[in-house]
């Protein structure tokens, strides 16, 4: 004790009002500094004294508004902290605002406070004197009692602690090393306390009422701990038992003995999965995987995230179908009759699926090309793929890649990924449990590209007979063998398929349907299925072929069926509303007094309010069976027709033309239309045209400029420079859909001969072909396409490339009988066949007349 030396504090302290917290001194403590008195003080004693006195300050705590600094200084605690300032930390941004780092030192009491502004001082009496502690017998002995006893407590407290934690080593050397009456203090700033205990110790003066008041508050810490750490203890007793609990029920498992009957459901699958490992047919490298990997599992507790993983893993391995596979049955006249029976018309690819077929049956193990079928959507590539399955009396399964845009689709991702999976392939195989399914790879043009790879790469090892015998998806990890596979592929065109991918492919095109082809489709196939969708019969209702062809006509325009299936469809459900009030009605009428009853409650319901409409159709016979469909029905149902033929309207003034285009989605017809006007020989191009349409524009009004004498072509001053002093406007209708080709060239030319030669050109004719500046005519794809094209629009002549004339066999007897097709070399003939009457040189009167 006599070694602590002395702190004497000034007589005079300026003082540090606070609100929050209790410096005791022996602890330090940071505060902020915010009120206009303590900035003051900050200033003026902290920031600009330079002698150590100046950084002595007089903390009173417990003021109670330091921030009513305008009036008059607030009531003070009578007993502060004598503190000395360690470290000022400030800004002057948004408001000036300091913190303080104060070390308490001493006690003191306040005499008189003898300035109030900027900030308080006061006359101040030290009140912890170390050295002047009482040195009576009695009291020495008491204190020395509870000092003891205090001491012994705090020995306690601190040992509670963590002593690997650098702080609380350090406090319990201090323990030892300081003074004891300084303990009191510095111990009530450690352990928790509110601030009001912590004033209590401050205004407690005397040694012995200090030590008396913490002894409590260390009790009442230790116990706090000692009920802290019994519960900890619990939690991991707990744990214990738990780890200690699970091994010994696996060695009961692997001993074979008795299952206790609360045995985990979890252990019982995995003993399954084992089984079902051993049993499997799976080749031997899959085999020693799954081994490896069930030994893992058996090992790993269930918590972790990587046990569900491996299990979802193993259970895939042994439901794939490894060696499972279904015997085909292949009979090619069954086969003929099934195609037949299923489809009508589609001839072409009919027989090649059937040569697929009848050579498979040859040679057993086939590594042929892979079919692919390509055609606009509704032409029945899906449902012939279908009926391939059956034929063969496989499994189907249809993989759907439009928009797959990640090779992982395909080929599965790898497992260290959360939420991996297997890929398509796999996951079908997995669907259909055979080995020998026939995958119908839907819409392989619409296969996307994306920073995941590309899917088409990935396919392209599924696709290669002499790869796929050893395929790899990155989930299994393991080769599967997909040679036993029927891969058949779908497209709308080829233009989008990867080359690589459309070289392991054999195209088989399937064109669109004629409109009487559609109208046997329709007969044979879509209405029996709808009728039967329905709940309808043949005898309730009657869609005669007229009917047909004007749904065809008037409310789709289309290559396929698929609309034509959905009108059906739609008249099939309004048919089925009839029939069924129909069969309402009739049991009301053999039933009047059943059907007054209903009435009766019926008018009760309705609080007395009568209802003319339901009794006027209570009273309607039942429809006359079968309901007859015909053009009143049909606009009833359908409303009016969306499309009508109305070709001869758009070429009732010059500068119109008739194309003929071919789209993805079928043949389309085009009208392409030209005006001229005043200006300074621009063309102008509208409706999204691609730029070999531009070049065919400017290759037509070169040929025809060059030309203008012959055909007496002038503008609209009569001038052969057909572009002095005029612009011209060419228009593609439908501008909103990008079009792009050369086989407009033959139709811009025409559209501008009529321009400038003021001539109409024959409404019932549409063109075809590509030119070149010479005026020559190339030939052009889908002549098939767009004949129907020509053909749905009701047109009559067709004007295509002599060099396609090879393509007009393809087209049904029915068009060719309907249409007159018109093979043209060079453009003459084709402005020709356009005009009534040809479109030849004019004989000039003057000249003919020199030759009388
Ligand atoms: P795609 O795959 O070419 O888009 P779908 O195979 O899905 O077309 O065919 C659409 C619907 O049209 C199916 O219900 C199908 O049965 C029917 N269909 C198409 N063509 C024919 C046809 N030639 N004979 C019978 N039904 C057909």
């Amino acid at each position: 004790m006599s070694s602590v030396s002395p702190i004497q504090i000034p007589s005079r302290l300026p003082l540090l009002l606070t609100h929050e917290g209790v410096l005791l001194p022996g602890s330090t403590m940071r505060t902020s500094v915010d009120s206009a008195r303590n900035l003051q003080l900050v200033r003026s004693r902290l920031l600009k004294g330079t002698s150590l006195q100046s950084t002595i300050l007089g903390v009173i705590p417990n003021t109670p508004d330091p921030a009513s600094d305008a009036q008059d200084l607030p009531p003070l605690h009578r007993i502060g902290t004598a503190a000395l300032a360690v470290q000022v930390v400030g800004s002057n941004w948004p408001k000036p605002h300091y913190t303080l780092l104060i070390t308490g030192l001493c006690r003191f009491q306040i005499i008189q406070v003898v300035k109030e502004k900027p900030y308080p001082v006061a006359e101040v009496e030290q009140l912890d004197r170390l050295e002047e502690f009482p040195n009576t017998c009695k009291t020495r002995e008491e204190l020395g009692e509870l000092s003891e006893q205090f001491y012994k407590y705090a020995v306690q407290l601190v040992e509670m602690l963590d002593m690997s934690v650098p702080a609380v080593a350090k406090l319990r050397r201090l323990l030892d090393s300081l003074p004891r009456e300084a303990l009191p203090d510095i111990l009530t700033s450690i352990i928790r306390t509110s601030n009001k205990e912590k004033l209590q110790i401050l205004d407690a003066v005397s040694l012995e009422e200090r030590f008396k008041m913490t002894i409590p508050l260390l009790v009442r810490q230790i116990e706090g701990l000692k009920l802290l750490q019994k519960t900890r203890k619990h939690k991991q007793d707990d744990d214990k038992r738990v780890i200690a609990i699970r091994p010994m029920r696996r060695i009961t498992h692997v001993s074979g003995a008795l299952a206790d009957e609360d045995e985990d459901e979890d252990n019982d699958d995995i003993v399954m999965l084992e089984k079902k490992i051993r049993t499997s047919s799976m080749p031997e490298q899959a085999h020693k995987v799954c081994v490896k990997e069930i030994k893992r599992l058996k090992k790993m507790p269930q918590s972790m995230p990587e046990y569900a993983l491996t299990r979802n893993y193993l259970e895939l391995m042994v439901e794939l179908p490894w060696n499972k596979s279904t015997t085909d049955r292949l009979d090619i006249r069954a086969a003929r009759v099934l195609l037949d029976n299923d489809h009508y018309a589609m001839e072409k690819l009919k027989k090649r699926v059937l040569e697929y077929l009848a050579v498979r049956q040859l040679k057993n193990n086939l590594k042929g090309p892979i079919l692919c079928f390509v055609g606009p959507p509704g032409v029945g590539k899906t449902s012939v793929g279908r009926s391939v399955a059956k034929t063969l009396g496989r499994e189907f399964h249809r993989i759907a890649l439009g928009g797959v845009c990640d090779q992982s689709d395909i080929r599965g991702h790898r497992r260290t990924y959360v939420g991996s999976m297997p890929g398509r392939i796999i996951n079908g195989l997995k669907t259909v449990g055979v080995n020998n399914p026939v995958f119908l790879l839907d819409e392989v043009d619409k296969l996307g590209k994306s920073l995941q790879g590309d899917p088409a790469a990935a396919l392209l090892e599924v696709l290669d007979p002499e790869q796929n015998h050893n395929f790899t998806d990155h989930y299994l990890n393991v080769a599967f063998d997909l040679s036993q596979v029927l891969f058949i592929a779908t497209a709308n065109t080829t233009a989008t398929i990867p080359p690589a991918l459309l070289d392991r492919m054999e195209i088989i095109q399937v064109p669109g349907y004629t409109q009487e082809e559609k109208i046997e489709i329709a007969h044979r196939h879509l209405i029996p299925k709808q009728l039967e969708q329905h709940g309808l019969t043949p005898q309730q209702i009657q869609i005669p072929q007229v009917t047909t062809l004007d749904i065809i006509t008037r409310y789709t325009r289309e290559a396929g069926v698929r609309s034509l299936d959905r009108k059906l469809g739609a008249i099939c459900r309004a048919v089925a509303v009839k029939v069924a009030e129909g069969q309402h009605r009739e049991a009301r009428l053999d039933r009047p007094d059943a059907a007054e009853g209903e009435g009766c409650k019926e008018h009760i319901l309705e609080d007395g309010k009568s209802n003319p409409v339901s009794d006027t159709t209570d009273l309607a016979l039942p429809p006359e069976m079968p309901i007859l469909i015909d053009f009143h029905a049909l606009k009833d149902i359908l409303g009016p027709p969306m499309y009508e033929m109305e070709v001869s309207e758009h070429l009732s003034q010059p500068g119109v033309a008739i194309g003929l285009a071919w789209t993805p989605l079928g043949g389309e017809i085009m009208f392409v239309e030209a005006s001229r006007m005043d200006g300074e020989g621009q063309l102008t191009l509208t409706g999204q045209l691609g730029n070999v349409m531009k070049e065919s524009a400017h290759l037509a009004i070169s040929w025809l400029r060059s030309n203008a004498k012959k055909y007496h072509l002038t503008n609209a001053s009569g001038s052969f420079d057909l572009l002095e002093n005029t612009d011209i406007h060419l228009h593609f209708p439908a501008g909103a859909v990008t079009k792009d080709g050369p086989s407009a060239g033959v139709t811009i030319a025409t559209c501008l001969a009529s321009l400038f030669s003021g001539r109409l050109v024959r409404s019932d004719v549409a063109m075809t072909g590509e030119i070149t500046l010479r005026g020559l005519v190339l030939p052009v794809g889908g002549i098939k396409d767009k004949a129907l094209a020509a053909h749905r629009a009701g047109l009559k002549r067709v004007i295509i490339p002599q060099r396609n004339e090879k393509d007009l066999e393809e087209i049904p007897a029915n068009v060719r009988q309907d249409l007159s097709f018109i093979t043209a070399s060079c453009l003459d003939e084709v402005l020709n066949a356009a005009f009534d009457g040809g479109f030849t040189v004019k004989a000039r009167p003057g000249l003919l007349n020199s030759k009388l």
